[in-house]
């Protein structure tokens, strides 16, 4: 890290990502906790996530691309890494180069790993209602993936933060493929399917967004440790008197004198419109509300009860995942992936 000055940072909890790994292994039983890291390990760095997560013991890695499987391969030890989006006639090359395994989601791709594969082992998604990526149970019948070494079997549950009849029938429809197909695991939930119970662990779970912090289910409210926190510097205090306005069109109009500071932080630096007039800084315990709109590199707050906050002192931005996707309007899932690069990254 260069020693450029930079009046924003995410603070991220190495031990509170690891601990949320291990409660979430604990919720699967007997079942291996793997973790998904995909989009640079949901904003917070694919690197530094998986580095720390495979010291604890972490041993089953899933991203979406071949590029990042690329980018992660010397982090990731003796874990092993699948890829989710399988593989494309353009992921050749480093599909038969790189020792991981694909996630095979179509005939095709069957095809396509048969032609390179040759002994290897590859993983294969199920579709069981998702409708997104997998063979369907039919495709399976039909012996497309006779002959294969597949090493997980996975699919993936569409309201698993819902309690909805949808995920037993999953679950079901999924243990009805599995028992036909010859895999060495089976693997279904995801961070919200681990909080539904033991019955949906089977022998390996997928979990992303709760590593992060994220609260999919209630059954992870006490559990599930914040890991992120974005930290912007004062650039600016001033006073406005009644019926001064403040930011793009001034949607905000002060109804008495106020007490402002100017934040370092905005939409580019994915603090994203949906917090204008709800979100929150904090300056310890005291809360400073935001006033206006979030500009692109700035946002306003009512600074009036922490009077001894100067230009240049640090105020932290309220992100616990939950009450800012409440603020916000955005999913705990945008809330992590948009965070935007002009953050400095400080892992403690
Ligand atoms: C992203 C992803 C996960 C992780 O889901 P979370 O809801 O973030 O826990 C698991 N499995 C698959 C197939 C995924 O694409």
């Amino acid at each position: 890290m260069n020693s450029t000055h930079n009046p924003l940072r995410l603070t991220l909890d190495g031990d509170a990502l690891v601990a949320n790994w291990r409660w979430l292994r604990a919720r699967g039983g007997t079942a291996a906790c793997g973790a998904a890291v995909k989009a640079d390990g949901y904003g917070l760095g694919a690197i530094e996530v998986t580095r720390r997560l495979a010291e604890a013991g972490c041993r089953d890695v899933f991203v979406a691309t071949w590029a990042e499987a690329e980018a992660l391969l010397p982090t990731i030890g003796d874990a092993s890494l699948s890829v989710l989006h399988g593989l494309a006639e353009g992921d050749l090359p480093l599909a038969a180069a790189l020792p991981a395994r694909p996630v095979l989601n179509t005939a095709l791709q069957v095809a396509r790993w048969r032609g390179i594969g040759a002994g290897r082992p590859c993983d294969v998604m199920v579709d069981t209602g998702m409708n997104r990526l997998g063979l369907s149970a039919r495709e399976v019948g039909e012996g497309v993936l006779d002959g294969l070494d597949i090493d997980v079997l996975m699919s993936h549950l569409a309201c698993a933060d819902e309690d909805v009849p949808m995920n037993a029938r999953q679950r079901s429809d999924f243990l009805a493929v599995a028992a036909r197909v010859p895999a060495r695991r089976i693997s279904l939930a995801n961070s919200a399917g681990i909080c539904l119970g033991e019955d949906y662990a089977f022998d390996l779970t997928r979990p992303g967004l709760a590593l992060y912090g994220g609260v999919p289910r209630r059954e992870a409210e006490d559990g599930i440790l914040q890991v992120v926190r974005v930290e912007a510097q004062i650039l600016q205090r001033r006073r406005i008197g009644a019926g001064d306005s403040v930011g793009y069109n001034a949607t905000f109009v002060a109804g008495r004198e106020m007490e402002l500071a100017i934040l370092n932080i905005g939409y580019a630096d994915g603090y994203l419109r949906g917090f204008s007039g709800t979100g929150r800084a904090r300056a310890g315990d005291r809360m400073l509300p935001l006033v206006g709109r979030v500009s692109m590199d700035l946002v306003a707050v009512d600074a009036g009860g922490a009077p001894d906050l100067r230009e240049g002192d640090w105020v932290e931005l309220d992100y616990h995942l939950p009450a800012a996707s409440a603020q916000s309007g955005l999913s705990q899932y945008e809330l992590l992936t948009t965070l935007g690069s002009r953050h400095h990254r400080i892992w403690h």
